[in-house]
């Protein structure tokens, strides 16, 4: 079964030209595989991930997760389902900068409800992990673009998450953080079998994923 089942999704916002983005989107995502979703600017890449994150809603189609139909959740239900199983690496990094790096990584585990120690010890443990041990301390707002970047990858992955969902996650990186961002998260598909998706306009990043899907004007493309 796979983890994440999309069937003809299609989106279309409520604007004033509402040109559908997806028309007819079908994908099949199975557990601890890689799959590049690719595809030119606008194309309707963010907006199907969103979906298949359960972030958004499709204006027509079916979402199951792990088997069950994720549309009909109630929102309670989705925000529950989204913190145990999905870690979120996205582009706008989405840190709390008056915090410091701990606080940000341990977050999703207040949520989770996680007491306070472990909840150190595993936020410790996850920035040691993306090489940010020292700056455990720091404000988040005083990192620089590339350790905000691993910041938002210890943070998505300190729930154990099944799914890695990743926008772009090299697109404002030079080449050497690119590198570590982009071993860190097929590190961890290998070691510990997470299902990475990743949203991205870069072919040499795609290439390294078992499985490319390319979107072009809302439709996957052979
Ligand atoms: P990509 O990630 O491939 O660049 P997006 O999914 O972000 O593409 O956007 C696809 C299209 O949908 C674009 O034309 C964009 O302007 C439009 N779009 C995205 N989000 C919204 C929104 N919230 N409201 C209206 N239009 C949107
Ligand atoms: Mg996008």
């Amino acid at each position: 079964m796979p983890v994440i089942s999309a069937k003809e999704i299609s989106k279309i916002y409520e604007t004033a030209d509402a040109t559908p983005v997806l028309s007819g989107v079908s994908l099949d995502i199975a557990k601890g595989e890689s799959v590049a979703i690719i595809g030119k600017s606008g194309s309707g890449k963010s907006t199907f991930m969103h979906i298949l994150a359960t972030l958004d809603k499709p204006t027509t189609g079916s979402l199951e997760i792990d088997g069950a139909d994720a549309l009909k959740l109630s929102s309670r239900a989705l925000d529950s389902l989204r913190n145990r199983k999905f870690g979120f690496v996205f582009q706008q990094f989405f840190l709390n900068g008056r915090d410091t790096s701990l606080d940000n990584v341990a977050l999703p585990l207040v949520i989770a409800g996680v007491p306070l120690g472990e909840r150190r010890r595993k936020a410790l443990e996850m920035l040691t992990a993306v090489g940010l041990s020292e700056q455990a301390k720091m404000l988040a707002a005083n990192l620089s673009g590339g350790q905000k970047q691993r910041l938002v990858i210890a943070r998505a992955l300190v729930t154990d998450p099944e799914v890695i969902f990743a926008d772009e996650p090299t697109g404002n990186l030079d080449t050497e953080n690119g590198k570590i961002v982009t071993d860190l998260l097929f590190g961890l598909q290998k070691e510990k079998g997470i299902t990475l998706v990743i949203v991205t306009h870069d072919t040499d990043l795609a290439k390294l994923c078992d499985r490319v899907v390319h979107i072009k004007d809302g439709r996957i493309v052979a």
